[in-house]
């Protein structure tokens, strides 16, 4: 810190640093005319049940398209509109537009919902979760609200009450990501979740006959049945994958291999493709 040093010292990388503080503060001015200009649209990936391949809900996935700066990736903008608190407003948007989506499938189809821990901490989130369901008439047994374990690092009673909340209205929380963060089992016995996310990096190195990852896996998904908790994998892309995933007994499964992000009307098309039909009664 040139400032707390006093004197005219000069750093080889302020020049980086400085860009790096610039392409910030741009993306920043960006992201807060975003929502106001619609530039922001939703995704849809499918989840399917492993065994029989019937699909059983879609995760929302936001998208960003800046006219200023192009497609901007969630792992860029999504830390950003936490860091600014940005995420309130906007995490609510995709909420309401969520749960409209998921009125036009069939009932047994669950939206799962990405929620920052930034979102759950605000004083107006469960009246959000209650206006988005009550606004579109989604039952709230449909809705899934899918958090990471960081969610419970910064104030883990305020975050687990709102989950609780959402609970009670009978909307269904999904743990992320999980093995990635700083996992505690403690969450697990105070929180009942039905779904544990078993995170891609365990699937890939699965498959790759990685003797750690196949004994989490294992592990993960003895203590999810037991706890009666649903597993899913994450970001299956080879056949390879789905077959390990199946071997090890994860319920679920979604990755690029059964399907990619898709647009609204694309979600809605499945349902009513031949396709789709002659899985569902395989399910
Ligand atoms: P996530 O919730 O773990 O979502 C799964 C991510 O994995 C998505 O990336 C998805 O496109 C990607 N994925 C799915 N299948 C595959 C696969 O087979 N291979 C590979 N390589 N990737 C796969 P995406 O859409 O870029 O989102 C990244 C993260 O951004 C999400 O991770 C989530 O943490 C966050 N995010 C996205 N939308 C929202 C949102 O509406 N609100 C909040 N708070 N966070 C969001
Ligand atoms: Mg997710
Ligand atoms: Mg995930
Ligand atoms: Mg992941």
């Amino acid at each position: 810190r040139a400032k707390d040093s006093g004197g005219n010292v000069h750093y080889s990388y302020e020049p980086a640093l400085h860009a790096h503080a610039e392409e910030r503060r741009r993306l920043e001015f960006a992201l807060r005319r975003a929502l106001d200009s619609n530039e922001f649209s939703l995704v849809f990936q499918p989840v399917v049940d492993a065994t029989s391949e019937a699909v059983t809900n879609f995760e929302a996935l936001l998208r960003w398209n800046s006219p200023a700066l192009g497609p901007v990736s969630p792992a860029k903008f999504i830390p950003l509109a936490e860091d600014t608190r940005l995420i309130v407003p906007i995490g609510e948007w995709v909420l309401h537009q969520a749960c409209i989506a998921a009125t036009h499938w069939p009932e047994h189809i669950r939206i799962a919902v990405n929620v920052s821990g930034e979102q759950l901490l605000d004083q107006s989130f469960a009246a959000t979760v209650v206006s988005a369901l009550s606004a579109s008439g989604l039952a709230p047994q449909r809705l899934e609200l899918e958090v990471t374990e960081s969610v419970f690092l910064r104030d883990g009673n305020q975050a687990r009450a709102a989950l609780e909340q959402a609970m009670a209205l009978g909307c269904k929380i999904a743990l992320d990501d999980f093995g990635t963060g700083y996992s505690s089992l403690g969450y697990l016995r105070k929180l009942r979740f039905s779904t544990i996310k078993v995170d891609r990096s365990f699937v890939q190195g699965a498959a790759t006959g990685n003797a750690e990852s196949l004994a989490i896996i294992r592990a993960v998904v003895a203590m999810a049945d037991s706890l009666e908790m649903s597993t899913t994998a994450e970001g299956a892309e080879t056949e390879k994958e789905v077959e390990i995933i199946r071997q090890l007994g994860c319920r679920k499964i979604q990755g690029y291999y059964f399907g990619r992000p898709m647009a609204a009307h694309d979600a809605e098309a499945l349902f009513r493709s031949r396709h789709y039909l002659s899985k569902q009664t395989a399910a």
